[in-house]
């Protein structure tokens, strides 16, 4: 069976009312269409995902983050049992901005994964380093790091079951317009699967079907490239999600791509 191609849709903080939020998930709706070899992902803020749960749409949707518990007393958290009982099917994971701004450890990575996982979310775990991790040289290091930590303990029988992705997104590439070569991002797409390979030796199943995304300043022109170049399976994207006649036309050229 030929796999998706993977499309998420990350919006962040986005927008800040409830009707707005209803006029982006109309917009979008009628600019996606059906997408036979493609999965969308919309990862809206969570107070809006109950809207989502009311549309008749053809694509999935997402958490932007979960917490490890499903219930008690963790103020302002937001639990896997919660996100399930709204009709998430992904959750986005250890995304950079969390790990910068709130202080979101590998460590917390890791409980959160296993967490969506034991609950039944398909999780997009995301990894990838910063400028200076860059210049120095160490970005292999960082995500060998970032992965060897978040997938501590993890049963590949889980991971099989669950069609799990793993997010490459280079911090510097997020909302800048700077993005890697895509032989960069190529290398970087062997690398990951080759350190799921030593984390996962004796399960080969894991480590050829996860499903390895790139995040990073996409747009309608450099989103085929992205995937047709790279060997990757999918894209995360921010900024060119909430742009809606942006978003259709990256839509349109993936579609026209995959179609066969
Ligand atoms: C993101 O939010 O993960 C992201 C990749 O953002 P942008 O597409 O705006 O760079």
């Amino acid at each position: 069976m030929v796999k998706k191609i993977i499309i998420v849709a990350n919006w962040k903080c986005n927008p800040t009312t409830f009707e707005e939020a209803k006029r982006l998930f109309d917009v979008t709706r009628s600019e996606i269409k059906k997408t036979e070899n493609i999965e969308i992902v919309i990862c809206p803020p969570f107070i809006f995902l109950p809207i989502a749960k009311s549309y008749e749409f053809s694509a999935k949707f997402g958490a932007q983050d979960v917490f490890w518990e499903n219930r008690g007393a963790y103020t302002g958290e937001i639990s896997p049992a919660m996100l399930k009982d709204l009709g998430c099917e992904y959750v986005i994971i250890g995304h950079s901005e969390r790990r910068n701004n709130l202080g979101e450890t590998n460590q917390m990575v890791n409980k959160k994964l296993k967490a969506a996982l034991k609950n039944h979310l398909k999780p997009i775990l995301c990894v990838g380093e910063n400028q200076d991790e860059r210049t120095k040289g160490e970005a292999e290091k960082v995500i060998k790091e970032q992965l060897e930590t978040a997938l501590f303990s993890i049963k590949a029988s889980l991971l099989e079951i669950s069609n799990f992705s793993i997010a490459y997104e280079p911090v510097w590439a997020i909302g800048s317009d700077a993005t890697p070569s895509f032989d960069e991002t190529m290398t970087m797409q062997i690398f990951i699967r080759q350190v799921m390979r030593k984390l996962f030796s004796k399960e080969a199943r894991v480590s050829n079907g996860v499903n390895i995304l790139y995040g990073g300043s996409v747009n309608s022109k450099n989103c085929a490239d992205f995937i047709f170049e790279t060997g990757m399976q999918g894209l995360l994207i921010g900024g060119a999600s909430l742009n809606l006649s942006e978003f259709g036309r990256i839509v349109k050229r993936i579609k026209e791509l995959t179609d066969y």
